[in-house]
């Protein structure tokens, strides 16, 4: 691990998940995001400790495990503060919200596993308690609240409100939670201007093809969904169809996220009054309209 300067105070360790960190003094940092797990967080506190760095504050962007797994280790070491918004606030304190929301109800105890729950640790609401240099702002569509974080010396770290340019040709369905909303901060990320810190993606500057690319591979999959059901589906058909089609191979974790991915552009279908749905023989059918 190593501690990048971006610019004035800011810095990042370029990680699976970068992790963000403003100095607020000499000595002091705040992080945003904490890595995948425990493990990650020992080797965040370690990288610090050898710069004389103390973590005073963790900033969550959003909930997802691989963003808050080094939350617990650090918390526990250092008695940071830990801050998210929301939605997002109420997952991490208690992460077993997470794989319950994915599937529905008592998860699958596969599901407990480091990449859908993350230990928990103690946040408070970041409204009203966020140091002035540091500002947030709303990215919702991949998940509940997602936020940004601005500083002060005009960096923007950005959470998962861009898939990666790897993610979406590689496995090209990215996990949202809000078609429309996702959407919409597309068009909200094309207004800012500075260096943008994306989670799973190389520091960049420009952030144009990045959004084209997210916003055409959206259109496409809905668009897909929506040919689909030019038969009347049930979900799981729906799901093995789009699991062919893009080639991706089914296991408990892509069945609850991309399962819901699915149900998620299914709402955005039928809020847009493209499909709609019917039971016959007690199943559920989703279907185009003509
Ligand atoms: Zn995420
Ligand atoms: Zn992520």
């Amino acid at each position: 691990m190593k501690l990048i300067n971006i610019k004035g105070n800011t810095y990042y360790i370029p990680n699976n998940t970068n992790i963000g960190v403003y100095k607020i003094n000499e000595n002091e940092v705040y992080l945003i995001d904490t890595g995948n797990d425990t493990d990650c967080g020992k080797k965040i506190l370690k990288l610090l400790d050898s710069l004389n760095l103390k973590v005073v504050g963790i900033i969550n962007t959003h909930s997802h495990a691989d963003h808050i797994g080094g939350n617990k280790v650090i918390q526990d070491r250092t008695s940071a503060t830990i801050l998210a918004h929301d939605i997002e606030r109420l997952i991490i304190e208690f992460p077993i919200l997470e794989p319950t929301i994915l599937y529905g109800s008592k998860p699958l105890k596969e599901l407990t596993n480091k990449f859908l729950c993350a230990k928990a640790s103690n946040v408070i609401e970041i409204q009203n308690n966020l140091k002035n240099e540091l500002e947030y702002f709303s990215l919702p569509g991949h998940s509940f609240t997602q936020i940004g974080i601005k500083t002060k010396d005009n960096v923007y770290f950005l959470g998962d409100a861009l898939a990666s340019y790897d993610a979406i040709t590689k496995y090209q369905i990215f996990f949202l939670q809000d078609v429309s909303k996702y959407l919409d901060t597309l068009e909200y990320l094309k207004t800012l201007k500075g260096v943008f810190v994306i989670s799973h993606s190389p520091l960049t500057s420009n952030l144009n093809d990045l959004i084209e690319i997210n916003k055409n591979k959206i259109l496409e999959i809905a668009s897909n969904i929506l040919k689909i059901c030019e038969t009347p589906k049930t979900l799981e058909t729906i799901l093995q169809e789009i699991f062919t089609l893009y080639n991706l191979n089914m296991n408990i974790n892509q069945y609850v996220l991309i399962g819901s991915t699915i149900k998620a552009y299914l709402t955005y279908l039928y809020e847009n009054e493209k499909i709609t749905y019917y039971f016959k023989d007690n199943k559920m059918f989703f279907a185009k309209n003509i």
